[in-house]
């Protein structure tokens, strides 16, 4: 049997759809999204994308994306629109969509399509493999089970949705089923090199202002296994960015010689601080932020810490060195 022969008679049966995605979206949620709807339509569906937040500027490239809707502004009839199925993708717990759960009335109808490990299985079909890079890959598949008919905006949306998930294929998740999906992007005429400027090749000023500042104030412990980096509201303010200029910050304390675990502490409110996890070579990140009551991958995961973001920090630090066993005297 296929894999997604239930989706498929779901698919004939039913004609209107509901997708959505975790908070903060990023390019393998909304590129799968967009992906999906994609092939929705082609088979003359009706679909609505509701996010609880909107799309992040360097995403507004993609095909599509101007008619996705964050919960906020989503208009009265579509808020009361009765959908025959709820599509989630790229979300390991229902909670991380956020307002959005409003709409999901009927438990039933959800339909989960992800790639966490520690995926909740909250839908009444899941549809979950921790083994791809992204949640792009099985939407791939789906679109090669049903005989889509590719067309290049599909492709530019899973490509981003691939390219975003493996930090432009650097990370430990990158395949050669990965290659072999931008193989076939490529031959569809999908321009990676474009979608990777879009994404990583267009920084504003005040973003490089906001590197250079927050990059100054770089931590690590006494033998460099972890490293840190923290923002607060003021520099933000300083430099005229916005949150949305910390995006892959997290990556340069991962990027140092040595280490292990790196970090990124951003002071969201005044008891609010988000913690970005990445790991090199060895320790569980998503089992450390479940501490937290966060989660993700095992080399990218993520928490909110209910408190300020010094002691936010402190907290995260002390219990991330008895986890890793580094030593406390004389280092920070
Ligand atoms: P980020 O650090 O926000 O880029 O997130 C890295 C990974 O961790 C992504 O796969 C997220 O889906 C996941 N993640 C981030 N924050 C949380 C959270 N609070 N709860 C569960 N998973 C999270
Ligand atoms: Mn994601
Ligand atoms: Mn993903």
């Amino acid at each position: 049997m296929k894999k997604y022969q239930h989706l498929l008679n779901i698919i004939e049966k039913e004609d209107k759809f509901l997708l959505t995605s975790h908070v903060n979206p990023d390019g393998d949620s909304i590129g799968s999204l967009l992906a999906l709807k994609f092939i929705l339509e082609s088979c003359s569906q009706q679909v609505e994308i509701v996010l609880a937040d909107s799309v992040p500027g360097y995403l507004e490239f993609l095909p599509g994306s101007q008619d996705i809707h964050s919960y906020q502004e989503l208009p009265v009839d579509l808020k009361e629109e009765s959908y025959g199925v709820y599509f989630v993708v790229d979300c390991g717990e229902l909670s991380r969509i956020g307002e959005v759960e409003a709409l999901l009335t009927e438990e039933d109808k959800i339909i989960n399509i992800d790639h966490h490990e520690d995926n909740e299985e909250f839908g009444s079909k899941n549809y979950v493999d921790s083994t791809v890079a992204a949640t792009g890959e099985l939407i791939y598949d789906l679109a090669v089970e049903l005989g889509v008919n590719f067309k290049s905006d599909f492709g530019t949306a899973i490509a981003t949705a691939l390219i975003t998930d493996t930090g432009n294929f650097t990370y430990a998740n990158t395949s050669a089923k990965t290659h072999r999906i931008i193989a076939d992007m490529l031959e569809l005429g999908v321009d990676t090199q474009a979608i990777i400027t879009e994404v990583y090749g267009k920084r504003s000023f005040s973003n490089l202002k906001l590197l250079s500042k927050v990059l100054s104030e770089l931590q690590v412990t006494a033998q460099q296994q972890i490293a840190w980096l923290s923002v607060d509201q003021s520099t933000l303010n300083s430099v005229q960015a916005t949150w949305e200029d910390t995006e892959g910050l997290v990556n340069y304390p991962r990027s140092l010689e040595g280490v292990e675990v790196g970090i990124l502490f951003k002071e969201v409110a005044a008891e609010e601080t988000r913690v970005s996890l990445r790991s090199n070579a060895f320790f569980s990140v998503n089992e450390f932020a479940s501490y937290f009551g966060g989660g993700g991958h095992a080399r990218a995961a993520g928490c909110t810490v209910e408190a300020p973001l010094a002691k936010a920090e402190k907290m995260v630090i002390s219990k991330l060195k008895e986890e890793l066993g580094v030593g406390n005297a004389g280092d920070n």
